[in-house]
């Protein structure tokens, strides 16, 4: 016998709707690319993704045709983000900071119809425009521009497709399985894949971001997403906001810890959110600048493995708490997030701050498991000690990679995520590292994130990355590579000497380097592939030297 209740497909226009319905006058707050604020509402965002939808319709697009956004975070590119999922579109946000040909292979792959982007991104477009056959239209995400219009004369123009329209318009309904989005992973370990989302996908991840054990949104926090909307749709934040409520402050191209210190500030941001190099720009910012933070209550910090320290001066120096979060491009991507149970409070202090170094635990909708390998299905257990391969499945995980007809998981429907951990019997997650930057000595593992988290606690080192270097021996030995706080005096010795006794002395690192910067990825990652291309050898040339 079926149920008798409505069936409503869970579409992405429902949530801009409902924002639209019953939080018309809440704010968001966009940082342009020219550096001027623009104040505007979930009223008018709705209503401006109404007539861009119509403008899109205009240009003759068809439903499932891929419309390619290079943006940063501001409510022009949040309106036509609803505006193409909206109309059953598929929104492909692209990330700029990737080289031209990445671009270009990206957008042929995707078979983009049109790009949409800033201003800032013209030099990129002019370096792709003659490589991408597929792209009918450009759309420049601003008012008319005589310099833009006179390098890309085609060009359309936001505003004014805007503006020729009215925003009477229904959002259709159509199958709630079709595709909304897509994503390349960053490729911070190997090319670009797309991993397509549905509108179901969406929605559902929606409501498991916003819970309070997720993220705890409601309509009383203004969030920050620093996180870009192309990297996994800056989180899935701007859809679960729509759907709370949340007032939005979008930083804009200015990611600079200074520029965020005084968003945070001036619009009383309570929560916000981005990969750790982030938070590192931030804090030092912040203390430099005198200000305590005053509005922010949580920050979420994700992307790449939290240093203990970053957690501890959030908590003490700003009244913080910081939610430890972990997931991936292809798990939409909320896989876990660190918040405590009710028994845990019984806890000391100490035990507490432990549990909440660990990545997390799933929320509702996803499960996780750990296996002795990769595409395994023999299981580890889930003790909170043993480590294993970690895989995951759920309603908001990636089935296929876009326009691959075989399957991505495992036989028997899980994904493998490429990432080591332990798991505990509450679902608790703790990643020792991705199975690819592991360091394997004398057939032990050492994890490359515990070194880090050790050396990044030193009050005189800012950055750490720990790779394994060629051993004759021991086949990999961990080295680490540093780079100093302004005019420290740290040196090598010091560095050894601060690992004793807080691991045991064979996973202490064999050498300490100390480098002007780390490598970066698009994303804001450790690019650890090119550190280890830099320095694998370094220690079989000292034993020759
Ligand atoms: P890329 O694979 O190019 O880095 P993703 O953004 O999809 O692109 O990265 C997902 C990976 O990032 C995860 O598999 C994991 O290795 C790492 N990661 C994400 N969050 C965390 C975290 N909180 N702690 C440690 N690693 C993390």
């Amino acid at each position: 016998m079926l149920g008798q209740m409505m069936f409503q497909p869970l579409l992405i226009s429902s949530m801009i709707e409902h924002a639209e319905r019953y939080h018309a006058d809440t704010a968001i707050i966009s940082k342009n690319t020219d550096t001027s604020i623009t104040q505007t509402t979930w009223g008018e965002v709705a209503h401006n993704a109404k007539r861009f939808a119509q403008a899109l319709s205009a240009l003759g697009l068809t439903q499932g045709q891929r419309v390619a956004t290079i943006a940063w975070n501001n409510h022009r590119h949040l309106e036509a983000w609803y505006a193409i999922s909206g109309t059953g579109l598929v929104c492909h946000t692209i990330n700029p900071r990737l080289f031209p040909e990445q671009v270009e292979f990206i957008v042929n792959d995707a078979e983009d119809q049109v790009i949409i982007f800033d201003k800032t991104f013209l030099p990129l477009i002019k370096a792709v425009e003659d490589k991408i056959p597929t792209v009918r239209h450009l759309i420049c995400l601003d008012a008319v521009d005589a310099n833009i219009q006179a390098q890309l004369p085609h060009v359309h123009f936001y505003d004014q497709l805007i503006e020729a329209q009215n925003g009477a318009l229904e959002w259709p309904h159509f199958d709630e399985n079709l595709a909304s989005s897509l994503c390349y992973t960053s490729g911070t370990t190997g090319y670009p894949k797309g991993v397509l989302y549905s509108h179901r996908s969406t929605v559902l991840h929606s409501y498991a971001i916003a819970l309070p054990d997720s993220m705890n949104l409601s309509a009383r926090d203004v969030m920050m997403p620093v996180v870009p909307m192309f990297h996994v749709n800056a989180w899935g934040t701007p859809y679960a906001a729509a759907a709370v409520g949340t007032s939005l402050v979008l930083p804009g191209p200015q990611l600079d810890g200074k520029s965020l210190v005084e968003l945070i500030d001036q619009f009383k941001v309570t929560l916000a959110l981005g990969v750790p190099t982030i938070w590192q720009g931030l804090m030092a910012a912040a203390t430099e600048m005198g200000s305590q933070l005053e509005s922010l209550q949580r920050n979420i910090v994700g992307g790449s493995a939290c240093p203990p320290s970053m957690m501890q001066i959030f908590k003490e120096r700003f009244n913080c708490e910081t939610i430890h979060a972990w997931g991936m491009t292809e798990t939409s991507p909320l896989g876990t997030a660190n918040q405590l149970k009710a028994k845990h409070h019984q806890l000391s202090e100490e035990e507490r701050a432990k549990i909440r170094l660990a990545q997390g635990r799933p929320p509702f909708g996803v499960s996780l498991r750990l296996t002795e390998a990769e595409q395994s299905t023999q299981s580890v257990a889930h003790d909170g000690n043993s480590i294993g391969h970690l895989q995951i499945k759920g309603h908001w995980i990636i089935e296929r990679y876009f326009a691959k007809t075989e399957s991505a998981t495992t036989a028997d429907g899980w994904l493998d995520t490429g990432d080591i951990a332990t798991l505990d019997q509450d679902g608790f997650m703790r990643i020792s590292d991705r199975s690819k930057d592991l360091i394997k000595s004398g057939g032990e593992w050492i994890s490359s994130v515990e070194l880090e988290n050790i050396a990044m606690g030193h009050p005189e080192i800012s950055t750490a990355a720990a790779i394994a270097a060629i051993h004759p021996k021991w086949d990999e030995r961990p080295v680490l590579i540093a780079v100093k706080v302004a005019d420290s005096s740290l040196t090598e010795a010091d560095v050894l000497d601060y690992y004793q006794d807080k691991i045991a002395k064979w996973q202490i690192p064999d050498r300490v380097i100390f480098v002007q910067s780390i490598p970066l990825s698009g994303t804001g990652k450790m690019l650890k592939r090119e550190l280890r291309n830099m320095y694998e050898n370094v220690l079989i040339q000292q034993k020759k030297d």
